[in-house]
């Protein structure tokens, strides 16, 4: 685990589970999975292990399909835009700095602080795309 943070059993499992999830996952499904290790697990388990690694900045939410998926980079809070497949599910993870730059530009100017920024992308990914022949 990176940068020393404690995690409680069920954090620990929700976090391994999101590592061996290929794309997003709701919360449901991965209650379903903890059940398997922590029997006793319950929608809150899951929704407070999932709050917590949200702020340490090892997952991501994905509003658009109330879903979470795992960060590739491990920092702490950073801006971040979703390429999200509608076929597979798959989710990739993108970090334009011009992207970002602009938004807070455009939030400053209307007097906004922003917090936390997500730009989720609807689409179709490279495996997904119909070969042409
Ligand atoms: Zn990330
Ligand atoms: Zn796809």
């Amino acid at each position: 685990m990176h940068r020393g943070v404690r995690l409680t059993p069920a954090r620990k499992e929700v976090f391994a589970l999101l590592s061996k999830h290929e794309g997003a996952i709701g919360a449901y499904d991965l209650l379903e999975q903890l059940k398997q290790v922590v029997p006793n697990a319950k929608p809150p388990t899951i929704y407070r292990a999932l709050d917590f690694l949200q702020a340490q900045g090892f997952v991501h939410k994905i509003s658009s399909s109330n879903s979470y998926v795992l960060c590739s980079h491990f920092e702490k809070q950073h801006p971040v835009q979703m390429l999200i497949c509608r076929q597979c599910g798959s989710v990739q993870e993108i970090h334009s700095e011009g992207v970002h730059e602009q938004f807070l530009n455009q939030a400053n100017a209307q007097g906004f602080q922003v917090e936390q920024q997500t730009v989720e992308a609807l689409g179709t990914c490279s495996q997904c795309v119909p070969k042409s022949s």
